[in-house]
């Protein structure tokens, strides 16, 4: 399998991609590997995984380059992903025993009642490039301290950095026989969907996702999907320092260059504000640089997909033709590398796939509301339910805005971000199941109840 630097378009590296032999001999080792696992003691997983964060401290630099190298993304943003990623790590090590020990329920006379916590067995975590991670560290991290073991197959976008998980932790002590890496792309997806794994735990698009439940929908064993959306944003006109959250708000939209599943896909803004919103994003925008993501101060380096570039001049052209207006962008770049100019349109509506389908790139559209009712009904308006935002000085009325929408997570004056101790979750297309928070450990555990006579 070649790997691409979607800056330069070169093969960066060729490696051998799994089959449906090796795959199988992979799982078989899992199957060893699993049963002496799930005897150590939690706080021993734990000890090793807090190993693995401190390599990732240790090593960086060169793990950083590796992923701008085969997704592009600028290096500091490589640097800041993999810092995010040991904070989680560390979270879920520093919490897996409180959460994953054996609760006692009740004690009366000579009856006991308690909840016991058991490892799913082995799990297929089949996971996505744009954070390959943060979003692995999600699954496998807390799968391996719950005692399961992993088959986790990185997208084919970031296959080195799938190596190097696992290269860090075999160094952690981690056995190999109870952490496999899968290489190559949907048809390695599909080998490992018919195997008999105990669980599937899947990071990437609603279309993969939704291919995924059906083929385990009659292996009866857990299936978790997290998966795209449509973010909405909307900024309400009581906002006193509107550069600031224009300064804000174009980064939630165009961090990782807007390659992110919580990325802000669309925004609106209440009439008041609308004007000097828009021009303060505009002249933020016009100060974030473009170009090879190894140079520093480059906040926005080429897409990770070439494919995605079709996909984006098809949302620009589809919204100019029922009457959007370009502010800025609009176009891919000529020369070599996947770039796309950071694209504005306003006058837009939900007629517009740019407001109803996922990006996944650079480019934003914002549209002028009358009041919070427009504003929610707007927000509202889509099949997909993983984050939404809401600006405003007043607590009270982000709060009612966001009780109003169908998502997992709700921001007020804030945007774009997760957090460990916080379950990450979707909603309808968004996907199900949970990540992340005592919830995201306990969901690689069955529980077991426990009724004691003496
Ligand atoms: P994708 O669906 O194309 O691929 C995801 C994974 O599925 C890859 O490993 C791929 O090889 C595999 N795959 C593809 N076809 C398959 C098949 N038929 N059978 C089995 N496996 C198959 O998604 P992507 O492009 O890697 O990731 C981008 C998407 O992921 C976006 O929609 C984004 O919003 C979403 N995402 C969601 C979250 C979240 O937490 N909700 C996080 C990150 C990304």
């Amino acid at each position: 399998m070649k790997i691409i630097n979607p800056a330069t378009e070169e093969v960066i590296q060729e490696i051998p991609e799994d089959d449906a032999n090796t795959l199988h001999s992979k799982y078989q080792k899992l199957k060893h590997g699993q049963q002496a696992w799930q005897l150590v003691a939690v706080a021993i997983r734990a000890k090793m995984l807090e190993k693995f964060a401190e390599l990732l401290g240790d090593q960086i630099e060169y793990l950083s380059s590796v992923l701008t190298s085969e997704v592009g993304k600028p290096l500091q943003q490589s640097r800041n992903e993999i810092n995010g990623a040991r904070t989680r790590i560390k979270w879920l090590a520093d919490n897996a025993e409180k959460y994953l020990k054996s609760e006692l329920m009740t004690q009366e006379g000579n009856l006991e009642e308690s909840i016991g916590y058991e490892p799913l067995g082995i799990i297929c975590n089949i996971s996505a490039w744009n954070y390959p991670w943060l979003v692995g560290v999600n699954v496998f991290v807390s799968a391996l301290l719950a005692g399961n073991a992993v088959m986790y197959k990185p997208s084919e976008f970031s296959s080195l950095t799938g190596l190097e998980i696992e290269k860090l932790l075999i160094q952690s002590g981690v056995p190999s026989s109870v952490f496999q890496v899968a290489i190559g792309g949907a048809e390695v997806g599909k080998v490992l969907l018919s195997l008999p794994f105990d669980g599937y735990f899947f990071t990437g698009s609603y279309r993969t996702g939704k291919f995924i439940y059906e083929q385990c929908a009659s292996r009866m064993v857990p299936c978790q999907l997290e998966m795209g959306g449509k973010d909405p944003l909307y900024v309400a006109g009581d906002i006193l320092d509107i550069p600031q959250v224009a300064a804000a708000t174009a980064d939630g939209a165009f961090y990782n260059n807007g390659q992110s599943c919580c990325s802000v896909e669309r925004i609106y803004v209440q009439e008041s504000v609308y004007d000097e919103y828009l021009s303060a994003f505009l002249k933020e925008l016009s100060t974030w640089k473009i170009g090879p993501p190894t140079q520093a101060g480059v906040y926005f380096g080429p897409l990770t997909r070439k494919e995605q570039l079709n996909v984006l001049e098809k949302q620009v052209k589809d919204a100019l033709t029922k009457g959007a207006r370009l502010m800025t962008g609009g176009k891919r770049m000529t020369g070599k590398g996947y770039y796309f100019e950071p694209t504005v349109l306003v006058d837009v509506n939900h007629d517009m796939d740019l407001m109803k389908e996922e990006s996944f790139g650079p480019i934003i559209g914002i549209m002028k509301v009358k009041d919070d009712e427009e504003a929610i009904r707007y927000m509202a308006d889509t099949d997909y339910g993983l984050t939404a935002a809401v600006y405003t000085r007043d607590r009270n009325r982000a709060e009612k805005i966001l009780t109003q929408l169908n998502t997992g997570t709700a921001y007020w004056n804030c945007c774009d971000r997760v957090s460990a101790p916080l379950p990450w979750s979707g909603r309808n297309h968004s996907g199900f199941g949970v990540t992340l928070s005592h919830a995201g450990l306990q969901a690689f555990v069955k529980p077991k109840a426990w009724h004691l006579r003496g």
